[in-house]
């Protein structure tokens, strides 16, 4: 991952910047709890609960938001059968990151 502060690449087994100092340690606990989400959204998606993976992938985005989390969003959207919010997250989702 890279710092918050100031983008410094930091490797897995560091608990903070080793430029700057900025811890993240609880930035990485909030971005696998944000991982987990989005795979049980996907599982709840493929299941057919388009409804309940919105739901579950917009908390996902809103814990930490990422491309794959925009994406997600968008796919469940798409599958509850709304269109237009679906390319707007289609096209946020290929925007950032
Ligand atoms: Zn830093």
């Amino acid at each position: 991952m890279n710092c918050p502060t100031c983008r410094k690449k930091i490797e897995a087994e560091e608990a903070s910047c080793p430029r700057c100092g900025t811890e993240v340690d609880d930035l990485r606990a909030l971005s696998a709890k944000a991982g987990a989400m989005r795979a049980e959204a996907a599982a709840l998606l493929q299941d057919g609960q388009a409804l309940e993976a919105l739901k579950l992938f917009y908390k996902a985005d809103r814990l930490c938001s990422t491309a794959a989390s925009r994406q997600g969003i968008a796919a469940a959207l798409l599958a509850s059968g709304h269109f237009r919010a679906a390319l707007k997250y289609h096209f946020r989702a290929r925007a950032k990151r």
